[in-house]
């Protein structure tokens, strides 16, 4: 017996058959990974949910698979969003508009090289949750999970945050 091809993410390192499925260049990622995540995204927003916690769904997926040939400021806001969820305590909706100050406040960003080790976590974790409680719970571990592997990173994020947001008056 054949064994099916997989492929293999480079963002996230998972592993999915290989079904040809060409990557956009705005994620460092598999198509097939990148179609799970599209798949997620149709969950996250059909939530309507007023805290909208699909922003964290953008933002733990943009931490994990920057790299390649994404912009600079995939992996930064990823991580920015990441902070302020995890750290801050903000809501998607509240991470929204932070990140809405930041880019217009800022528009350079240093390329993040991504941490060699992989999240325990992926999107594929989060779509196979049963119910609608246990999905937005796995996005939170699964968040976390993307923001445990940047710990080199962290403190330069909580700066840059801050700083960004609140600029001392001077
Ligand atoms: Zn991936």
């Amino acid at each position: 017996m054949i064994m099916d091809e997989t492929i293999e993410c480079p963002g996230c390192g998972l592993k999915l058959p290989d079904r040809h499925i060409s990557s956009a260049d705005r994620f460092n990622a598999s198509g097939e990974c990148l179609e799970m995540y599209y798949e997620l995204t149709y969950w996250t927003l059909a939530r309507q949910d007023c805290r909208f916690i699909h922003q964290h769904a953008v933002d733990a997926y943009e931490a994990q698979h920057g790299g390649g040939k994404t912009r600079p400021i995939t992996a930064v806001f990823g991580l920015i969003g990441l902070y302020l969820a995890l750290e801050k305590g903000y809501t998607g909706r509240q991470v929204q508009l932070a990140h809405m100050k930041i880019a217009f406040r800022r528009k350079d960003w240093p390329r993040l090289e991504p941490p060699a080790r992989k999240a325990e976590l992926t999107v594929m974790d989060v779509l196979t949750a049963e119910t609608d409680e246990e999905k937005e719970e796995m996005l939170l571990k699964w968040a976390g999970s993307v923001w445990d592997i940047w710990e080199e990173r962290q403190q330069w994020v909580r700066e840059i945050t801050e700083g960004t947001l609140f600029p001392s008056d001077t």
